[in-house]
């Protein structure tokens, strides 16, 4: 049964809610950690650092605040560029006061991993690193500057790597999420997910809905072997990818079942695609061997009927092609079916049964 609410990317979902669940401990710390240093510092008659605790505390409380008002990537964008500025002024009001504030910099490179892309925050890291070294350098001694460069820049060499290495296998998560590990297709997932943002979508235009399937696949699997079976699935997905419009997805709907989703052109040019892909195959040299397919091809009227009316009819489509001698298009509608060419020989020989 496919879910009709809109589906958003299920990863960018993730780390978004993670975001915003660090963000709100940190928040919390942050506030917590802020009315010790002012209360230490007012212990300590430090007036300046105490004002300066009481202004971070104003800062995290309102951050903290928009984070439980905005949407959660708001709230959590929003949250990390105040401690970021927060984390600049630091210095500077450090160096008004005759303080170096060097030990604070530390927090800023983690902080900046969650704002933004690697290469992005690696620049702003190395920005400010140098902007606190110029800063401190004015009150500390050259030595003093050394060292503190020295484990800054260790602390961005780890966090930019570890950004690099989270990047790499979000990436190869969100790939293998949606793709198929035989064919490199998109999977049946992805397709639910395409058929659900285009059913909530409600007038985005009619598609037309293509169901592939190889004819007596059964067979090849039986007088060659799964391997050989395993190839020819590939190399037919392989065939149909080099055969639709570059930005058509392809979908492995099943074993050895494609899907295609395209828009409903009223010119009939959509049509053709069917039999193209039908010829493609039979023209394709699939491990040595003759594979034909067969394809059901359904109008869904998107906004008017659900998509499992125009699967289904994709689906009976598919079956009569099955059932009339297979290697054959078959549309759900008379007036589509005539816009398609069915293998005129086949169709002589075994005339299609009526939809
Ligand atoms: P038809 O023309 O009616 O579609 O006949 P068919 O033999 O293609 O269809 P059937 O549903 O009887 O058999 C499909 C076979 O495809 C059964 C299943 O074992 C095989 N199959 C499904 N997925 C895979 C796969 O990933 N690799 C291999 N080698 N075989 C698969
Ligand atoms: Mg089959
Ligand atoms: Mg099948």
């Amino acid at each position: 049964m496919l879910n009709s609410a809109p589906q958003p990317d299920p990863y960018a979902t993730l780390s978004d809610n993670l975001r915003w669940r660090v963000a709100l401990v940190l928040g919390l710390l942050i506030c917590v950690l802020m009315v010790t240093l002012a209360l230490i510092n007012r212990h300590l008659g430090l007036a300046d650092t105490q004002r300066l605790a009481w202004i971070s505390l104003a800062v995290a409380t309102a951050a903290v605040c928009g984070l439980l008002l905005l949407p959660k990537r708001t709230g959590a964008t929003l949250f990390f560029l105040a401690i970021a500025a927060l984390l600049v002024l630091v210095p500077a009001y450090g160096f008004y006061h005759g303080r170096a504030m060097q030990y604070w910099a530390y927090v800023l490179p983690p902080l900046l991993i969650f704002l933004l892309r690697p290469g992005a925050a690696l620049a702003s890291m190395i920005a400010y690193g140098v902007y606190v070294s110029w800063i401190t350098s004015l009150l500390l001694t050259p030595i003093e500057v050394i060292r503190f460069a020295s484990g800054y820049g260790l602390t961005v060499c780890f966090m930019y790597t570890y950004a690099l290495l989270q990047n790499h296998a979000a990436r190869l998560l969100r790939f293998h999420s949606t793709h198929d590990a035989l064919t490199n297709c998109l999977n049946r997932r992805t397709f639910n997910q395409a058929i659900a943002a285009l059913d909530s979508q409600g007038s985005a235009g009619d598609r037309d809905l293509l169901l592939l399937d190889i004819d007596h696949f059964k067979e090849i699997n039986d007088h060659h072997g799964h391997l050989v079976g395993d190839r020819v699935i590939a190399e037919v997905a392989q065939a149909l990818s080099n055969n639709l419009r570059p930005g058509t997805p392809l979908y492995r709907y099943g074993g050895e079942e494609f899907a295609v989703i395209v828009p409903g052109e009223p010119d009939g040019s959509a049509a053709d695609l069917p039999e193209q892909l039908r010829l493609a195959i039979e023209r394709a040299d699939c491990q040595g061997l003759k594979v034909t397919i067969s394809v059901g091809v359904a109008r869904w009227h998107i906004g008017l009927e659900k998509p499992e009316a125009a699967l289904q009819r994709a689906d009976d489509a598919l079956y009569l092609a099955k059932r009339s001698g297979r290697n054959r298009v078959m549309s759900e509608s008379p007036r589509e079916r005539s816009n398609l060419r069915p293998n005129e020989s086949e169709v002589g020989a075994n005339p299609p049964a009526a939809a």
